[in-house]
């Protein structure tokens, strides 16, 4: 926490500031980045310097959730400050540009706006200046980008470089006589998890730590966990798994061979080839999807660095906001999974640093509850932008400033609606307290009750076991206020995943 003078002088230095000298914004986020996969929130499986640095220049926030762990609802969320069920994006649907965002507020305020990167949303940016986005999932290799004017295919690149390369153009080129918000949105590390050439290096071979709950049995839990196909030990493809298809196949043929998940692979270890299954082969998955995930994340960390290098050079990093977050959590093998979706701490959690000079006091931290709809409400109240009625999120920076309100939340209210999806993933909806969190599969009827505190790996299913019949109906009462807070009215129950595969918005033109 900042010490109280300290605190103050800061303060005035930030309500003062005058209307031109409003402050930049660069909000970088990844894709499917977990927190415990940044060495600041403590990870056990990597170093990751460059992003770190923004939590020592500024504050590092250690309970951000997400209101629906997945990659398209998650962004229309925090482009509207809204929910799912409120911002018409509960699974894969195309995003209503017509609707109000940050991005269309900050540059009506007159702030030059960009976009570059990974988009998702299933049409085309509103509210930018200049946009340059990846079609729908992008690639990693060669990857196209799309403008208003047509598209760019940028042979021999890297997906992450470009990115940056492009976000560096936009800040060279913009005009100079306004203040800017700049979206870096990179692809990486969603899956296939696919790293360059010097990254892959770095990680080939490299043992990483497995976690503690990767033969998690399931037992206590509901049907929704072993119905669940984001296994690693059953759900990896030869394709997440880079395994080479034998030659002689036809098209049709290697493209099946690398969309199986196989039952046995064989490797060799010592000169001899040596057939894997079973639990052995469950931990050599493990190591190969991590090794590449974590390589892919290393050049997000390098990326970061290179923008950071620019933003010291040119003298914008004074009065330039950096934040850097993921669109959700993710599974690191953790219960034995791969993916999100569920309302587990993992996946549940964003990382969410935050830098800017003079405002927030260096090397701080928070616990505050926040949530990826307070983005939007705080990016325009930093620019002195009135936040809308119809946002819902509740602007952060009181807590940047150390000074967290006394009425500031301390529940959430999460719902996650894609079932089935790729992943068999059942819907739910629940609410994290502080101390505990109550989670209802709707279609199954179905609950599980957790306590954070003495049970952090959320192992232990306390619904129906005798004696926490009033907590019980404490957090159900809880979770009844929070959703009728947020005007959760079922508007989506009964919602369907688009036809087709989770990749469908990918498929669009449009993005
Ligand atoms: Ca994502």
């Amino acid at each position: 926490m900042i010490r109280p003078l300290l605190a103050i002088i800061l303060s005035a230095f930030g309500s003062q500031a005058p209307a031109a000298d409003r402050p930049n914004v660069i909000f970088i986020m990844s894709d499917d980045h977990a927190a415990h996969a940044i060495s600041a929130y403590g990870s056990r499986v990597n170093q990751t310097p460059n992003i770190d640095r923004l939590g020592r220049d500024g504050m590092q926030l250690d309970n951000v959730f997400v209101t629906n762990s997945i990659c398209t609802p998650s962004r229309a969320a925090i482009l509207t400050g809204q929910y799912s069920h409120l911002n018409g994006v509960p699974v894969f649907n195309r995003f209503d540009s017509s609707r109000l965002t940050v991005a269309k507020l900050l540059q009506e305020a007159g702030y030059h706006t960009g976009m570059i990167g990974k988009w998702h949303l299933g049409s085309d940016p509103a509210g930018f200046d200049h946009w340059e986005i990846l079609p729908g999932q992008g690639a990693y290799a060669d990857p196209v980008f799309y403008t208003a004017d047509g598209e760019t295919k940028y042979t021999g690149r890297y997906v992450t470089d470009v990115i940056t390369d492009l976000a560096i153009d936009f800040l060279k080129s913009r005009p100079k006589d306004k203040p800017f918000f700049l979206m870096v949105h990179h692809k990486a590390p969603h899956r296939p998890w696919e790293p360059d050439a010097p990254h892959r290096a770095q990680f080939a071979g490299r043992w990483i730590p497995e976690p503690e709950t990767l033969w998690d049995s399931y037992a206590t839990r509901t049907d929704a966990l072993h119905e669940n196909q984001q296994r690693v030990a059953d759900d990896l493809t030869r394709r997440d798994l880079k395994l080479e298809p034998p030659s002689g196949l036809s098209d049709a043929e290697r493209t099946q061979w690398l969309a199986d998940e196989p039952a046995t692979v064989t490797i060799t270890r010592d000169g001899q080839a040596v057939a894997l299954t079973g639990e052995a082969l469950a931990r050599w998955k493990y190591q190969r999807y991590m090794q590449d995930y974590l390589a892919t994340i290393q050049s997000v960390d390098d990326n970061v660095g290179r923008l950071l290098a620019l933003l010291d050079t040119s003298g914008l990093a004074r009065n330039t906001i950096v934040v850097y977050t993921s669109d959700q959590g993710f599974f690191l093998g953790d219960h034995g999974l791969f993916d999100k979706r569920f309302m587990y701490e993992e996946s549940l959690r964003m990382p969410f640093l935050v830098r800017w000079p003079g405002v927030i006091a260096p090397g701080t931290r928070s616990d505050a509850i926040a949530l990826n709809v307070d983005f939007a409400p705080t990016f325009l109240e930093a620019a002195g932008v009135a936040v809308p009625a119809g946002m819902q999120g509740r602007s952060l920076l009181p807590i940047l400033r150390g000074r967290a309100p006394a009425d500031w939340r301390t529940s959430m209210y999460y719902r996650y609606y894609h079932d089935p999806g790729d992943h068999n993933t059942r819907a739910h909806y629940g609410v994290r307290t502080r101390t505990h969190k109550l989670i209802y599969f709707w279609k199954k009827d179905q609950w599980e009750l957790f306590d954070l505190v003495h049970d952090p790996s959320e192992l232990h299913n306390l619904y129906g076991q005798p004696g926490h019949e009033e907590l019980t109906r404490t957090l159900k009462a809880e979770l009844a206020r929070l959703k009728a807070a947020v005007h959760d009215e079922d508007q989506f129950a009964n919602e369907q995943p688009p036809s087709g595969v989770d990749g469908t918005v990918a498929k669009l033109r449009g993005k």
